[in-house]
């Protein structure tokens, strides 16, 4: 059975989960640019390659990968808010 949301708002929800596991299943790491809003999140696929994450006011503004670059919901930023919230959780 399939079913089609009119709304186009389908995938949003999915793909945040969806991102949120590839960044947990493939170790994602996330640093911050010392003293700047920038952070360097490690490519799950390629140990060379890392990209940049621009920060502002607290939420992810864009990443330099492929995907983020068109302001989609990447598994960088996605590592980024896990980390985000790993670190609320532990300030509590
Ligand atoms: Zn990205």
């Amino acid at each position: 059975m399939s079913r089609t949301l009119a709304s186009g708002k389908v995938s949003t929800a999915m793909t945040i989960a969806n991102a949120r596991q590839r960044a947990i299943a493939e170790g994602i790491e996330v640093r911050q640019v010392d003293g700047s809003s920038l952070w360097i999140a490690s490519s799950g696929t390629d140990p060379q390659k890392a990209y940049v994450l621009n920060i502002i006011g607290g939420n992810v503004k864009n990443c330099t990968c492929r995907a983020g670059e068109f302001g989609a919901y990447c598994k960088h930023r996605a590592a980024w808010e896990l980390a985000r919230e790993a670190r609320e959780e532990s300030n509590v």
